[in-house]
């Protein structure tokens, strides 16, 4: 997990990223609703003292407002409270209720979650949307499921490439995890876990239909171990008929989610690429005096810097095929169009996207040449 990191960290670094980047200027994150649906920033995957985080519920919630977060969940760990003797409250409930009370005067909405917490062979999934925690503990692992399905849950593995569980790095997918799907047990499938990114887990969420997801797992507090690394915390964009808890709830059974880490931004082809189309405005479009060049300025209205290489049949004048656009930059980039146009079919490939391993998805616009 950390040699993906590591090869991501290597190539912004290479493409000369690494000097300018700063996150701290921008902490709130900002993303574009799509046509027909509202987007959620949302951290469903987080703990507190109630198991082994190490802060106090409301401090969570001040965290994503600094963030301009929409939804969290407070998923403590169900089997696993090394805190418990000094915080020996008997309701799994209580990390929720006060962080709901915290929240009552913000626009923030909180959502009952926990997490199960095994050994293989599901490992650790996340129960978001449960009524009551406490009926979920002490039961195996079938009964477990069983009862978050009863209560209505939104489930999701986590890690699932933790290498704690799975040496090779690799999700295992066994009968276990394809009855809980045949069953309706199991809904999504975390991609982006505390900044790792794993591209096995993506492949199973496509193969097997399930939400794909991006989650903190925050432990500590998000300014040390996010914002003092040069990072904003990993989020899920949920694309919602509306701001409500029951629009979230089925935006995520529906699968219209998008994970981001800073720039690397993950979900499938049919809302990622609208979000793209959506964050990047064009500004302006004309051609150069006495040429056939065509200008045009774009800026970029999300907080996740965007690498948009050129995907249209003609070259750039005068830079190379890569534009990077930081959050809120405007940038602007010369096409060698060989004829005057009076429309032109801008296409550029998002190289830090994915909507399948290795396969970056390709926005467009249709831009009117003034
Ligand atoms: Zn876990
Ligand atoms: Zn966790």
């Amino acid at each position: 997990m950390k040699t993906a990191l590591g090869i991501f960290l290597l190539l912004s670094m290479v493409l000369g990223f690494a000097q300018n980047h700063s996150h701290t200027s921008t902490r709130a994150l900002a993303f574009p609703d799509i046509a027909g649906y509202v987007t959620l920033k949302t951290d469903l995957h987080q703990h507190t003292v109630f198991s082994d985080g190490e802060v106090w519920p409301t401090i969570r919630v001040q965290e994503a407002l600094r963030d301009n977060l929409d939804v969290i969940s407070l998923t403590e760990h169900l089997e696993y409270q090394p805190h418990k003797d000094d915080i020996p409250h008997p309701d799994r409930n209580r990390a929720f209720q006060l962080a709901l009370e915290e929240a009552k005067e913000h626009d923030l909405m909180v959502i009952n979650g926990t997490e199960i917490t095994r050994g293989n062979p599901i490992g650790h999934c996340n129960a978001v949307f449960i009524n009551d925690a406490n009926r979920l503990m002490e039961k195996d692992s079938v009964l477990q499921f069983a009862e978050a399905k009863r209560q209505g849950a939104f489930v999701f593995w986590n890690h699932p490439n933790w290498s704690w569980l799975s040496p090779t790095g690799n999700p295992i997918w066994t009968d276990f995890q394809e009855e809980r799907l045949k069953k309706g047990e199991l809904h999504g499938i975390e991609v982006i876990n505390t900044g790792y990114f794993d591209d096995a887990s993506l492949a199973l969420a496509l193969k097997h239909d399930l939400t794909i997801m991006g989650t903190s797992d925050v432990h500590g507090l998000v300014e040390w171990d996010y914002m003092e690394k040069g990072n904003s915390r990993p989020i899920t964009l949920v694309f919602a008929k509306e701001k409500t808890e029951t629009s979230l709830k089925e935006a995520l059974f529906a699968g219209r989610t998008v994970a981001v880490f800073n720039e690397l931004l993950v979900g499938k082809q049919e809302v990622l690429v609208p979000l793209l189309e959506a964050s990047v405005h064009i500004e302006k479009a004309s051609y150069l005096e006495n040429s056939k060049i065509l200008e045009i300025q774009l800026k970029n209205s999300c907080s996740s810097r965007l690498l948009l290489e050129n995907a249209t049949e003609f070259s750039f004048y005068g830079s190379p095929p890569l534009l990077e656009i930081a959050a809120g930059e405007t940038k602007v980039v010369q096409i060698k169009t060989l004829e005057i146009l009076d429309t032109f079919s801008l296409k550029l490939k998002a190289i830090a996207c994915y909507t399948a391993p290795k396969k970056h998805p390709i926005a467009h616009w249709e831009v009117v040449v003034e």
